[in-house]
């Protein structure tokens, strides 16, 4: 059995940024478990020919004005921003099989910003930025139980193969739907 001082379920944004957080705090032996083979969670651009950009699939907007925490972070973390192009015709398909047709474009206002090399510059980078936290793929939360002195967390891997885990603390980091569904209390 591994023991983590915390535990965080899910390593989309929100878990990768607690982690950033805790590690900023000092905080050390934190784990993250992350039930698919990648990181980034919802945030899952599909790779551009070659380089190490990606095309963003569904996250791809942020509003400085609204988001001022996200708008913070991407600046803390040094990341490159444009704003979305709004001129000129777009091309919509509403549903696989239709056709795409062409519409007028809108302009967003607050203008929409877009990260250069897509959303996962987001999730790269704050991962890149930690130096303690270790994050195991592959290994989909089941089950928690509190016991006396901490939590007893089982994850299940591809082959199904059931793995405990000791924590004093479990961050969940996951939608949650997700949580409430696929996790037994
Ligand atoms: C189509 C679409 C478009 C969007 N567009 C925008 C946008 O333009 N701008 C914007 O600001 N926001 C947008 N959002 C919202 C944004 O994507 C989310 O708010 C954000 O990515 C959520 O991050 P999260 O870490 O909270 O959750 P998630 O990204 O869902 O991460 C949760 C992680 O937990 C893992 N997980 C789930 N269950 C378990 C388990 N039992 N055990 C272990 N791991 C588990 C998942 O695999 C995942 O990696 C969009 C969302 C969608 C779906």
């Amino acid at each position: 059995m591994q023991h983590a001082r915390i535990i965080i379920i899910g390593a989309g944004l929100s878990g990768l940024y607690a982690a950033h957080l805790l590690e900023r705090l000092g905080v050390a032996n934190v784990l993250v478990l992350e039930a698919r083979d990648f990181i980034g969670g919802r945030i899952a651009g599909m790779p551009a020919d070659g380089g190490s950009d990606r095309f963003d699939l569904g996250p791809a907007w942020f509003w400085p004005e609204q988001q001022s925490a996200l708008h913070q972070l991407v600046d803390e973390l040094g990341l490159q921003r444009f704003a979305q192009y709004d001129q000129g015709d777009m091309l919509y398909q509403r549903a696989a099989g239709e056709a795409p047709v062409r519409m007028r474009t809108y302009a967003s206002a607050p203008p929409s910003m877009r990260l250069i090399g897509g959303m996962n510059a987001l999730t790269d980078a704050l991962h890149g930025t930690l130096r303690s936290t270790r994050i195991v793929t592959g290994q989909e939360v089941r089950r928690l139980r509190h016991a006396a002195e901490h939590v007893e967390v089982d994850s299940v891997d591809a082959a199904g193969a059931v793995t405990t885990w000791h924590a004093g603390h479990v961050l969940l980091a996951l939608p949650p739907r997700l949580a409430a569904a696929g996790i037994a209390y």
